[in-house]
């Protein structure tokens, strides 16, 4: 095309953008909102006197002048295509972390005097010291008695529920209006995101509809700090399998999943869930229908289409299930991980394993129900459910099922996540394969382990910095000194 060409990059342009910028009156503004470190606050200081579609216009503007003026146009590009990600310019520097010790995501041991280099949102080396070359320009962060891993995955969470205690299930659902439930969401991820955890797989809406998605936008574009989130939206039950339920018969009750029965109808739902935003299909394999116990829901064949649905477009299904035969039928189906199975056995463990489902135990929130039913833990024997549980993860573990961290979060407290681990711990597994199922295994599951689960080059730079050593006492888990979500420091000591 004709016409006089600029040259973008050039420092006479970029000089002349930032003077643009300081006449508009927008610097103070953007280095409040970019460069403060303050997560929380800053967005509302930058909003404050502006309507809010207003702001954000001009806090897009500000960003990408920004960007462009100081980095030129291929970076603004670059971050633009991916939302405009606040603090991404903090992060495009490298940064050193010299731990006590790096737990690596993958070795039963940590190993001491190990440092880790970070360039940009990805890891560009790690290493012995006295190996790894540090860029001249890099940002050095000294952790003394710290251990770093890999950010924590938790692939069984409900961002849109709140512990049971401090309201009922029922009560969420019916009562709650979705714009009380979404902002206490955003509390949750960023309680989840502080205690460690830099990724979930979040299982349902329960009533909230298509939220979720949303949720998912407003933290992968840097307007609320959280883990990078999958979700399935609303969740599939077979009609008058859910809940909630107990009124009238005349009533017609809202119900916490999307109902769907027959081929036709499951392949519509699995197929609109999906155009409307799901990264996962998660359904409910089994139910306590009309009072009974719990049985199947779901036909063979009623799974088996909705696996071969999702997967055709690429997507993988989630089963709940907590009967032998919903997780026999849900295992054949060819579901990729079954949902507390704690009606498991030796036989049906050893079919998940030969089909390569995983399981997440879930037992934080079988330890929570128990606790809300008036267990105290630690004094009272251990109910038949913990039991159960306890048992059912030695016949997993022995029948060579994989075990990915999935904890209920939402049952009881988010930012609680460590609880999964700890009972994983107590139960018999040992410490670094508690981690390895909240990291590289778990990575695997959700087919994220491209980019996330490890230390190593190339990976996303997802890092948690605890006080102690994991790998000796899970418990040290529960002091969190640090956390980086690709590159960007969301707490440090
Ligand atoms: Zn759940």
């Amino acid at each position: 095309m004709a016409g006089p060409r600029v040259d973008f990059a050039g420092p006479s342009y970029r000089a002349a953008m930032i003077q643009a910028i300081i006449r508009a009156g927008f610097l103070e503004a953007f280095v409040t909102f970019c460069c403060d470190g303050t997560t929380q606050t800053c967005p509302g200081k930058f909003m404050n006197g502006f309507s809010r579609g207003v702001a954000m216009r001009r806090l897009l503007l500000v960003i990408f002048l920004c960007l462009w003026a100081m980095t030129g146009p291929a970076w603004a590009q670059r971050l633009s295509g991916r939302g405009g990600q606040r603090c991404r310019l903090v992060a495009a520097h490298a940064m050193v972390l010299k731990p006590a010790r790096i737990w690596d995501g993958i070795s039963l041991k940590a190993h001491d005097g190990w440092i880790v280099v970070v360039r940009g949102e990805t890891i560009e080396a790690v290493g012995p010291a006295d190996t790894v070359k540090v860029p001249e320009d890099a940002r050095t962060i000294e952790l003394p008695g710290i251990t770093l891993l890999p950010g924590l995955i938790d692939a069984h969470t409900h961002v849109l529920l709140h512990p049971y205690n401090e309201a009922l299930w029922n009560d969420q659902v019916l009562k709650e209006a979705l714009a009380l439930r979404v902002c206490r969401a955003t509390n949750h991820l960023r309680s989840t995101l502080l205690s460690g955890f830099t990724t979930i797989r979040d299982l349902g809406t329960e009533g909230a509809g298509y939220a979720d998605v949303g949720l998912k936008q407003a933290v992968a574009q840097g307007i609320i700090p959280g883990p990078r989130m999958l979700v399935v939206t609303r969740a599939i039950v077979a009609t008058g399998s859910y809940a909630p339920k107990g009124f009238a018969p005349e009533l017609d009750i809202p119900q916490g999943a999307e109902e769907a029965d027959g081929v036709d109808s499951l392949i519509r739902v699995v197929r609109d869930q999906i155009g409307k935003g799901a990264d996962w299909i998660k359904v409910y394999a089994d139910t306590a229908m009309g009072g009974a116990s719990v049985r199947p829901s779901f036909s063979s064949e009623e799974l088996t289409r909705i696996v071969e649905t999702a997967r055709s477009v690429g997507v993988l299904v989630s089963a709940h299930a907590t009967s032998k035969e919903g997780m026999r039928r849900a295992a054949l189906a060819g579901v990729a991980t079954i949902e507390h199975g704690d009606g498991g056995d030796a036989e049906v463990f050893k079919l998940m394993a030969e089909r390569g489902v995983a399981l997440c135990p879930t037992l934080a929130a079988f330890e929570a129900s128990a606790r809300y039913a008036g267990y105290r833990p630690g004094t009272d024997p251990e109910p038949a459910r913990l039991k159960r549980a306890r048992m059912n993860l030695k016949a997993a573990i022995d029948a060579g099922v994989t075990i990915a961290n999935g904890s209920d979060m939402g049952v009881f407290a988010h930012g609680d996540g460590a609880r999964e681990l700890e009972l994983l711990a107590d139960y018999g597994m040992k410490p670094a394969k508690v981690l390895c199922a909240a990291t590289s295994a778990a990575a695997r599951i959700l087919r994220l382990d491209d980019r996330l689960g490890a230390i190593k080059p190339g990976l996303l730079a997802d890092l948690v910095g605890v006080a102690g050593d994991p790998t000796r006492d899970i418990k040290t888990l529960r002091r969190v000194k640090l956390v980086m979500k690709e590159g960007v420091l969301y707490r440090e000591p």
